[in-house]
């Protein structure tokens, strides 16, 4: 097989054996090229997920357990995706002898660098670059996606047909702090409050304690009394009845649940 044009150096899932042609003047193909651009300009946002995952933030109650946490593993990250961006940037600023970016924050690395895309694309470095922003990436990726969980309620759909109210029962899809209603008979995705003992946006401790059941967090009376008393979920008192602000325990048990993933990936 003769050869034309120089090759893209970078391996290629569909169709290894066939060459790409490499642009011009580069050692990466087109498609290469947009993956290395679409992965530096969105290495912001990247970091900002990775901020979300940690949840609401606030101060640690003393005496809390000092397990690494799922917080700790995204903050690392954040660090280490601000400092690898930061020395790629110093990198292409020292060899092009050009001002480097106003800071290390990622959000400015991350513009400083799309200018400078195709003159990395030039240079035999660019695989290596790729690469660990394809790790970055990934890693991130791993630590803010939560799996799943469906849990049964045994509750009665309370959609309507042709007049008649479906036959389904209803499980619950969490992920992260997304709640989902999913009907056995109907099969669409429903909002999930109807479904979970809540009056608007507020439940009462019960409702608190079914939450929590459903997102597989061991729970109790005196537990949801505890994540009151350390302001992880939001209450109000009326009337002498306590009501939990769904939002908030939503969020803290999708917290919880990334905890224990981050535990469990530590561990195995
Ligand atoms: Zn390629
Ligand atoms: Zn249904």
């Amino acid at each position: 097989m003769t050869q034309t044009f120089a090759a893209c150096i970078l391996e290629h899932r569909r169709q290894p054996e066939r060459a790409r042609p490499a642009l011009d003047g580069a050692w990466i193909c087109f498609g290469h090229r947009e993956e290395l651009a679409r992965l530096i300009t969105e290495m912001p946002a990247v970091s900002d997920d990775l901020t979300r995952a940690n949840g609401p933030g606030g101060p640690r109650p003393p005496g809390t357990s000092g397990g690494i946490t799922v917080d700790d593993a995204a903050s690392r990250h954040r660090s280490h995706i601000a400092g690898v961006m930061a020395s790629w940037a110093r990198l292409v600023s020292e060899e092009r002898g050009i001002t480097p970016p106003a800071s290390a924050a990622v959000e400015h690395t991350a513009v400083w660098l799309t200018v400078h895309v195709d003159w990395i694309a030039a240079q035999r470095w660019v695989d290596e670059m790729l690469g660990e922003l394809r790790q970055l990436a990934g890693r991130a990726r791993g630590i803010i996606d939560i799996p799943a969980r469906v849990c049964e309620t045994g509750q009665r759909c309370l959609q309507h047909a042709d007049g008649e109210r479906c036959e389904g029962t209803i499980s619950i899809v969490v992920r992260g702090d997304d709640w989902t209603a999913r009907c056995s008979a109907c099969e669409e995705r429903q909002d999930a409050t109807p479904y979970l003992r809540a009056r608007g946006r507020w439940v009462t401790r019960d409702g608190v304690l079914q939450l929590a059941r459903i997102a597989g967090i061991p729970c109790s009376e005196d537990v949801v009394r505890q994540w009151k008393h350390r302001k992880r979920i939001k209450a109000k008192e009326e009337g002498g009845v306590t009501w939990y602000e769904l939002g908030s325990v939503q969020t803290y048990l999708a917290n919880r649940r990334q905890q224990e993933a981050a535990r469990e990936r530590i561990a195995s």
